[in-house]
């Protein structure tokens, strides 16, 4: 794995530069001062002590941070909520500095940190990367920057998006800053012995960035990330040319291609989808075709799907099912390989498809859902991952007009470091909740609204300023 570790103090310009080196080097960024910022966020919010380990510490079990990558940008998520301006405010700053002092915080988001570099190629920023997150890395680098060209610059940013403040606050935080992370008793920020000290003080953005990547090629005398890239591509393409025969291949995209094209669906919503990131994705269950709708329409090459071992007992089948991604699972027993791969699956930031209901719904009324098994449930709060609903309105077919709505993501967040055994079922239920909700959205949609996405938008506000006015003559009354 390719591991570039960044430090240096607030305002030097670590994650401009650590994203661009990753943009160049086609490899992931990841801002860790983004995750004390949302540690800091969620304690603020809960209203606890900052500077109080134990008020502090019984939080971490209940946060879970994602990234999510939004255009050329990553999104930071605090338990499936898009937090990324919120920790960006001047107050927050202090705060995650506040946070960073306690270990319980540091070693909780040190874990993920490895765990993430220990998997991806990955730039990282941050205080502590080169001395305490990952002491052996090969590419190490500490970036720095006068006090007041580092205020200037943090002033300007803070201007630009509209926060009022004046130069000498800021250039105080910094040095406030400076001072709490060189002299925290927990991993402070220090210059290590083996990492290359770059002054950004007069240099601009692209000029430090071709530095670090000019020391980059240096240490292995070649454009080392490439060069990495390159193996490891080949070694995918290696391990995907064993696994499976062109004819199978070939068979897979066919499948993909017919059930794309032949079998109509209209999907709506389809932004509600998340691409990038781990997700589970779960659906009503009419047709054994469903899954292959789904692959080929949203989950795509990177999608995995759970389906009844039963499709192994046939090779081919087996094979095409494999190259479509499925994750056959033996029903009815605890099948713990399966399990290892869906987590696995969602380690990857992959999505994963779950029919939660087990089973096709062969039942006369299409809207009634079988129950819940709680396998979605245990994977949600094990990964800690959001969950997409999907709804078809009615039972699916070839020569049908099939519709797939899309429902917005959501997180078992509230379960979230209970024991899973005593949560699993009335996780399972909220989750069924959700599910009757979209059914409810879809109805209306489609029934009220003839299918027509605008007239839903229009009939949801009108609803909403209803409910307004309804709510403003309670409170008159
Ligand atoms: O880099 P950023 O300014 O977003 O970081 C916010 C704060 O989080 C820092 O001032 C520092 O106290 C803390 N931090 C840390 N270790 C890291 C990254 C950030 O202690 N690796």
């Amino acid at each position: 794995m390719i591991n570039i570790a960044i430090d240096g103090p607030s305002g030097a310009g670590k994650s401009t530069i650590a994203k661009k080196i990753a943009q160049k080097l086609n490899i992931t960024y990841l801002d860790t001062g983004a995750m004390y910022r949302a540690v800091a966020l969620y304690a603020v919010e809960k209203g606890v002590d900052l500077s109080k380990a134990e008020e502090v510490a019984p939080l971490l079990d209940e946060i879970s941070i994602t990234f999510i990558n939004k255009g050329n940008d990553k999104s930071v998520c605090l338990n499936g909520r898009d937090v990324s301006s919120d920790i960006r405010k001047h107050e927050m700053s202090k705060y995650a500095s506040e946070v960073s002092k306690l270990p319980q915080v540091r070693q909780f988001l040190v874990e993920m940190q490895r765990k993430i570099a220990s998997e991806n190629d990955v730039v990282l920023d941050g205080r502590d990367i080169t001395s305490n997150v990952l002491p052996n890395s090969k590419y190490k680098f500490y970036l720095t920057a006068s006090a007041e060209e580092r205020a200037r610059r943090r002033f300007s940013e803070l201007k630009e998006k509209g926060q009022d403040i004046d130069f000498e606050k800021v250039l105080k935080d910094i040095a406030d800053r400076d001072y709490n992370d060189a002299n925290r008793e927990f991993a402070p920020l220090v210059k290590t012995e083996d990492s290359i000290e770059i002054d950004s003080t007069d240099k601009d953005q692209d000029k430090v960035t071709e530095l670090i990547l000019e020391h980059i090629r240096k240490i292995d005398g070649k454009d080392v990330a490439v060069e990495e890239n390159k193996r490891q591509l080949s070694e995918k393409t290696q391990k995907i040319a064993k696994k499976s025969n062109p004819f199978i291949k070939l068979f897979a995209k066919f499948v993909r291609w017919v059930m794309g094209g032949i079998w109509h669906t209209k999907i709506y919503f389809k932004d509600n989808f998340i691409k990038n990131s781990k997700a589970i994705v779960i659906c009503n269950h009419y047709s054994g075709f469903d899954p292959c709708v789904i692959i080929s329409k949203l989950l795509g090459k990177n999608g995995r799907v759970m389906m009844k071992n039963e499709i192994t007992k046939n090779k081919f089948i087996a094979s095409v099912a494999e190259e479509l991604g499925c994750i056959p699972v033996k029903r009815g027993e605890a099948d713990i390989n399966a399990v290892k791969k869906v987590l696995f699956a969602l380690n990857k930031n992959r999505q994963v498809l779950i029919f939660p209901e087990g089973t096709r719904n062969k039942g006369a009324d299409f809207k009634q859902m079988l129950p819940f098994k709680q396998g979605v449930a245990t994977f949600a709060l094990k990964a800690k991952a959001p969950i997409v609903p999907l709804m078809y309105y009615k039972k699916t077919g070839i020569f049908k007009k099939n519709r797939l709505v899309v429902g917005e993501p959501f997180w078992l967040d509230e379960y979230y470091g209970s024991k899973l055994g005593e949560v699993k079922e009335i996780a399972t239920d909220y989750i069924y909740s959700k599910m009757a909700d979209l059914r409810k959205e879809v109805d209306i949609l489609v029934e009220k609204c003839h299918g027509s996405k605008k007239k839903y938008l229009k009939y949801k506000r009108l609803q909403s300023k209803e409910l307004h006015v309804n709510a403003c003559h309670r409170s008159q009354e």
